[in-house]
C-alpha cells in the first residue's frame, strides 16, 4: 500500500510521522524547488489571498492544492507564523485534514511533551517507535552536521550546499534512504575538494531565502556564507538523545532572544565578519531586525525578499557595497 503523504509547514517532530509509516513533505521545499514557484504564488492570489501576505504562505497553499495527494497537514500554530492559521483554514475549506502542533512560547518541557504526545496519538504511534525513527534519522543528521563542520572549519563547502543539505533535514526529502545516499555521495566528492578561497566569511540569519542565487552571487564576489542559522537548526544540532529536549533546544520557534544566544555563539566560533539578516516581505519577523541590530556586535545587512525570483539590481548593489565595506 502506498504510504500517506503528510504536509508540514515547518520543522515538526518528523520522527512521529515516519514512525507511523507516513511520508512527511516539507511544503516550503517542494514549493520553492518546483518548476515555477512564481506561478503558485499567483494562483493563490487569484484564489483570493491578499497581495500583502508573505509569498511562502501563498506558495504552500497552491502547492497543497496542486499536489492533490496531500490530504493531511501538520501545521505549526505557535512558534512559526500567525499566517499559518488562515492557511490552515483555507486548506480545511478545500477538504484537507489539519493537525495543529504548537511549540510552547516559553520552551516549557511539560507542554512540549504534551504536544508531541498528542501528535503521537493522532498518528497512533508509541515512544518506542518514535525513538526508533529518531535513531534512524539521527544517523543522517550526524552526516549533515559534518557537512556543516566542513563548511566553516575546513572551508570545503559553499553556502548553497550548506543551505541545501541542512534545509532538507526538515523532512529528509520524504525518503531518508535516498537522501542519505545523496549526503554520502556529496561527502565522498568533498574528499577530492580543495579549500575554498573566498576571503570574507558571512552569516545568514532569518528564514531561508526565497531567491535562489544569493549564495552564488556572494561567492562570485569573494564572500561565503559559513553559517546558515535557521537551516542549521532544522538539523537539530544537539547531542542529546532525548527527543523532547531536542525540540526544546531547537531555536527557530522560540523567539529572538533565545535565537540570538545560538547566533552569537556560532558567529564567534565560525569567525564571521558580517551578517546578512534576511526578512521576508510582509513577515512579522521583520520587526525583530531592530533587536538583532541592537544585540549583535557585527556589521549587519538586512535583506528583504518578496516573490520567488533572482536577486534584483538594488539588492545586488547593496550586497556589493556590504562586501566592499567588510573588505
Ligand atoms: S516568512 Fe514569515 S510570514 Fe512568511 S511563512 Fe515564514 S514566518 Fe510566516
Amino acid at each position: 500500500m502506498k504510504s500517506r503523504r503528510v504536509g508540514i509547514t515547518t520543522t515538526v517532530p518528523v520522527e512521529v510521522i515516519y514512525a507511523a509509516g507516513c511520508i512527511p513533505v516539507d511544503l516550503n521545499n517542494i514549493f520553492i524547488t518546483g518548476p515555477n514557484p512564481g506561478e503558485l504564488v499567483e494562483e493563490a492570489e487569484l484564489a483570493g489571498y491578499p497581495r500583502n501576505v508573505c509569498a511562502w504562505i501563498k506558495g504552500i497553499y497552491s502547492t497543497v492544492l496542486r499536489q492533490g495527494d496531500i490530504r493531511t497537514l501538520v501545521a505549526v500554530t505557535q512558534g512559526d507564523c500567525s499566517n499559518t492559521h488562515a492557511l490552515m483554514e483555507t486548506l480545511e475549506l478545500a477538504g484537507v485534514e489539519v493537525i495543529p502542533f504548537a511549540y510552547p512560547f516559553d520552551r516549557d518541557r511539560d507542554l512540549l511533551t504534551l504536544q508531541i504526545e498528542k501528535l503521537m496519538d493522532r498518528f497512533g504511534v508509541d515512544w518506542a517507535a518514535v525513538n526508533r525513527a529518531r535513531e534512524r534519522l539521527d544517523r543522517i543528521r550526524r552526516k549533515v552536521w559534518e557537512i556543516d563542520r566542513l563548511t566553516w572549519q575546513e572551508n570545503l563547502v559553499g553556502g548553497w550546499d550548506n543551505h541545501l543539505y541542512q534545509v532538507n533535514c526538515s523532512d529528509f526529502k520524504g525518503d531518508p534512504d535516498a537522501f542519505e545516499r545523496e549526503v554520502d555521495e556529496f561527502l565522498h566528492r568533498l574528499k577530492e575538494a580543495g579549500p575554498r578561497r573566498e576571503e570574507i566569511r558571512l552569516a545568514y540569519i532569518g528564514v531561508p531565502p526565497i531567491m535562489d542565487d544569493l549564495y552564488d552571487y556572494l561567492e562570485e564576489r569573494g564572500a561565503r556564507v559559513v553559517y546558515n542559522e535557521t537551516q542549521r537548526q532544522f538539523t537539530l544540532p544537539f547531542a542529546t538523545e532525548d527527543l523532547v529536549e531536542r525540540y526544546r533546544l531547537y531555536s527557530y520557534p522560540y523567539g529572538i532572544f533565545y535565537r540570538l544566544e545560538d547566533i552569537t555563539r556560532e558567529v564567534k566560533k565560525r569567525n564571521v565578519q558580517g551578517v546578512i539578516h534576511y526578512a521576508q516581505s510582509f513577515c512579522f519577523r521583520q520587526i525583530e531586525d531592530l533587536i538583532v541590530r541592537q544585540k549583535l556586535n557585527l556589521p549587519i545587512l538586512t535583506l528583504e525578499g518578496d516573490k520567488p525570483n533572482r536577486l534584483d539590481a538594488r539588492t545586488r548593489m547593496r550586497l556589493d557595497s556590504f562586501i566592499e565595506m567588510l573588505r
